[in-house]
């Protein structure tokens, strides 16, 4: 593969309308937004239906422009433009703040080690849960 593209924000990829509004909705939030807060804000560009949120973002996926937050049913958009889908979260509890982990190809490999025999594991969902350093009481430090 030689097309190589920039990490920026079209990526080069043909997005549609409705993809388009829905990246962007999420890239200005900036946090994790449920499927009902997305289609609350796309309204306004003539959105009006949850099966057009629920398409643009299982596509948005596929691309890895979007991710979805297993443990709190919210989509976020890619921290690095869009990736191949090797990553953890780590999500603060008190603010939202959720930061994308890349993994590497060995990260990935030994987690899915874990997996026992009868399971033949090809997918890791891994989120970390803390305070981030803002929430972080003063006091503790
Ligand atoms: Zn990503
Ligand atoms: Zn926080």
């Amino acid at each position: 593969m030689n097309a190589v593209h920039h990490h920026d924000h079209d990526q080069g990829a043909k997005l549609s309308r409705n993809q388009s509004q829905i990246l962007s909705c999420l890239r200005k939030a900036g946090e994790p937004l449920s499927a009902y807060t997305i289609l609350d804000r796309v309204r306004v560009s003539g959105i009006s239906h949850p099966p057009t949120v629920y398409r643009a973002l299982n596509e948005l996926m596929q691309k890895g422009m979007v991710h979805r937050l297993q443990t709190r049913s919210a989509f976020i958009a890619c921290g690095h433009g869009a990736c191949d889908g090797k990553f953890a979260f780590a999500i603060c509890r008190q603010c939202q703040k959720v930061v994308e982990i890349p993994l590497s190809d060995e990260d990935q490999t030994a987690l899915l080690a874990f997996s026992p025999e009868e399971i033949d594991a090809e997918q890791v969902t891994l989120e970390l849960a803390g305070v981030c350093q803002q929430c972080r009481p003063r006091a503790a430090v």
